[in-house]
């Protein structure tokens, strides 16, 4: 039996052209720009996955492994070692198989994904042959099938691919947890785009990886293991009777909920031009959608996916609480400056629930990429930079600079336009909650009350997105907002409101920390994971096809979450108690007056003390530090007190305290906690900062 290794590249991974990591799709792209409301995601490169459960023989899988991780694996000697990266990898990609030349020489180097796409296209294949033995061009399924001879015809599993982050902005969570999982049901089409890397890897044709059933009974799989697990369904143009049919089986099943997960696809304006109505759509429980616009001006130059009223379907999938994320691109030829400002105002004008604004880029291997060279206008480029921003394209009219700065604008009009993509979402859901909750159908009340609840849990940020608003614009459109919450639900719990406050304040710090220490500066790096795949033992059963194990420990995720579990700790004893003041008898009312009263009194005594024709400072601090210890433990008295009905919360939010202040204790005693802070980047480089300052008035 054959040993294999697949894996993924080697973190750091390249820095991505707005200094953020290729992982984060949300951050890179979706939401990039949009400041405190710019969202943090994670995402994982699945061809691994699919391939180690769809052979017979066991394998292993490092997801975002370190160097010395990869090393030491690769000292275990595999027969076959298969990395899928994208093209900016590529660097690290090289020195992955100079590894394994190095330690495990007798081991096959397979290289697979855009990348492969990339070396093959770029590179004689005497050049690239010294480091990779293959690239597989296409379904890297069959080729491991036909390498290991297996069954090459036999269904294609998609068990319990890794969850994927779609994220929050960092200062409610830098570390999400994976939310969402991704199934391929084909890849590839034939429209023909001439910049496209995943037509071209499949040879300009849609290449079906599972049908319908299949597709269902692994959505069926992860609703019963982790029931709300979202799911983003790859095809590339999603074929209009593929998702009806998916959205029929689902709907066939009694126990599939539509309230309490959503389907993400990709699809283009001339598909989604064949509804007479798009509640056919919403009726499969697509709740969001990918497509690529491209340019107003698609149509005209051949885009064939572009045909039809892009304008009005957008609006028409808004209205059905189907949110969208619009591919948009600058650079094309046809773009002088002045087409190119009339192609962002139609963007501006389709209200785009989130956008991903990038340039054109020439992919080695893509007829644009063949084009482009034999026009002579292809500089010399570092693969880093053949990403969604950039590749060497010499344009026709514009400079690189000019595209690159007008990208970065382009965000910042959104927002200033429609506000934060998490308003723009909020507003999608009540669409949704409106349409449907009157509707007679089952699944169509089921996706009213998905949305019911989405819009429910927004107003968390209302107040933050009001405070922080780019403009009055935006801050008008967020009190509108607020008034249709409120036409819904009536006024907001108490909870609510602290919540609101609470996250309010969070905002707060961090608006004034990303003026000092933006958030970019510290790249967040993936967690390695190894998994092990189990081979021809894989079952259909519901079962994990893999055990997993964490590879390496991350300071900064451990004392996040200490710090996080601290935070959601005190919040719910805030939870609590406003539970219970709920009732008028609680005995937790006549604490909560004694504790006003005698926050007032402390405030009237440094209020008498201001009064005197000379202050006693030392006397007036310590009166007010003692009647401060007073109140605190009169609030912990009273919290700890089991008639007050919320010491269960206290206590947790006690032992999470206790165990955030010994992390910090042991770093002291270490040494650790003061180098940490010493030589933190946001405080040395103000120590630097105001020693230059000084240096220069001196
Ligand atoms: S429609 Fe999409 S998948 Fe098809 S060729 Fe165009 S960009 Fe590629």
């Amino acid at each position: 039996m054959k040993r294999v290794l697949l894996a993924t590249p080697t973190t750091p991974y390249p820095l991505q052209p707005w200094h953020d990591t290729p992982t984060d799709i949300m951050r890179q792209r979706f939401f990039k720009g949009q400041g405190i409301f710019t969202f943090e995601a994670h995402m994982h490169l699945i061809g691994p996955f699919i391939i180690a459960q769809n052979i017979s023989a066991p394998a292993t899988v490092l997801d975002h492994p370190t160097v010395e991780n990869w090393i030491e694996e690769i000292k275990k000697g595999y027969d076959i070692v298969g990395i899928s990266a994208l093209t900016p990898s590529f660097e690290g990609v090289m020195e992955m198989c100079r590894v394994v030349r190095k330690y495990s020489p007798k081991s096959e180097i397979v290289l697979g994904g855009f990348l492969a796409q990339s070396v093959g296209a770029y590179y004689p294949q005497e050049e690239w042959k010294k480091l990779a033995d293959h690239l597989v061009l296409g379904d890297g399924i069959r080729w491991f099938r036909e390498r290991l001879g297996d069954d090459v015809k036999a269904p294609v599993r998609q068990h319990y691919l890794p969850r994927c982050a779609m994220g929050s902005p960092w200062w409610i969570d830098r570390w999400p947890p994976g939310d969402t999982t991704a199934m391929i049901a084909a890849l590839g089409c034939n429209r023909g785009c001439d910049f496209c890397t995943t037509t071209t890897l499949f040879g300009g044709q849609r290449h079906t990886m599972v049908s319908p059933q299949e597709l269902k009974n692994e959505i069926k799989m992860w609703q019963n293991r982790l029931p709300g697990t979202n799911i983003i369904i790859y095809e590339e143009d999603q074929d209009k009777n593929f998702i009806n049919e998916v959205g029929r089986l689902l709907r066939a099943d009694p126990e599939i909920d539509f309230s309490t997960f959503s389907i993400t696809i990709l699809i283009s304006i001339n598909t989604l031009s064949l509804y007479n109505d798009l509640d056919e759509m919403a009726h499969n429980n697509v709740k969001s959608m990918f497509i690529g616009l491209e340019s107003k001006f698609a149509p005209d130059q051949g885009y064939g996916k572009r045909a039809g009223d892009a304008k009005q379907i957008l609006h028409n999938l808004y209205a059905r609480g189907i949110g969208t994320m619009i591919g948009w691109m600058a650079g094309f030829d046809f773009h002088t400056r002045e087409i190119l400002e009339e192609d962002f105002q139609y963007l501006l004008e389709c209200e785009p629930t989130a956008a991903q604004l990038t340039r054109v880029t020439p992919y080695p291997g893509t007829p644009l990429y063949k084009r482009l060279k034999e026009e002579g206008r292809v500089k010399p480029f570092k693969w880093e930079d053949v990403s969604f921003y950039g590749g060497g394209m010499i344009h026709k009219h514009l400079y690189e600079h000019e595209i690159m700065e007008f990208i970065r604008q382009g965000d910042e009009r959104l927002l200033q336009t429609w506000g934060p993509t998490l308003l723009r979402f909020l507003k999608v859901h009540f669409n949704g909650y409106e349409r449907y909750r009157k509707y007679d159908d089952k699944h169509f009340r089921q996706i009213a009350e998905f949305h019911r609840q989405k819009a429910f849990q927004g107003y968390v940020m209302i107040p933050a997105m009001e405070r922080f608003a780019p403009n009055g614009r935006v801050r008008k459109m967020v009190k509108e907002m607020e008034q249709r919450w409120k036409q819904h639900f009536g006024e907001p719990s108490s909870f609510m409101r602290t919540q609101a406050k609470y996250t309010e304040m969070k905002a707060a710090y961090a608006f004034l920390k990303d003026k000092v220490d933006p958030v970019n500066r510290h790249i967040r790096i993936p967690p390695a994971k190894r998994y092990y795949f189990f081979g021809k033992d894989i079952k259909d059963d519901g079962s994990l096809p893999y055990a997993k194990e964490y590879l390496n420990e991350d300071p900064r995720y451990i004392r996040d979450m200490k710090i996080q579990d601290a935070e959601m700790a005190l919040l719910g004893v805030a939870h609590a108690a406003t539970q219970v003041l709920d009732y008028p008898e609680s005995k937790l009312h006549e604490t909560v007056s004694d504790l006003r009263r005698d926050a007032s009194s402390i405030l009237k005594s440094l209020a008498d003390h201001l009064r005197q024709p000379r202050v006693d400072v030392p006397a007036m601090l310590s009166e007010a530090g003692a009647g401060l210890t007073a109140l605190l433990a009169k609030a912990v008295e009273a919290g700890e007190d089991p008639e007050n009905e919320i010491d269960f919360s206290v206590q947790n939010a006690k032992e999470k305290l206790a165990v955030l202040l010994d992390y910090y204790a042991q770093g002291l005693e270490g040494g650790n906690g003061l180098k940490e802070l010493l030589t933190h980047p946001a405080v040395a480089g103000f120590a630097k900062d105001i020693l230059e300052a000084v240096t220069a008035v001196v």
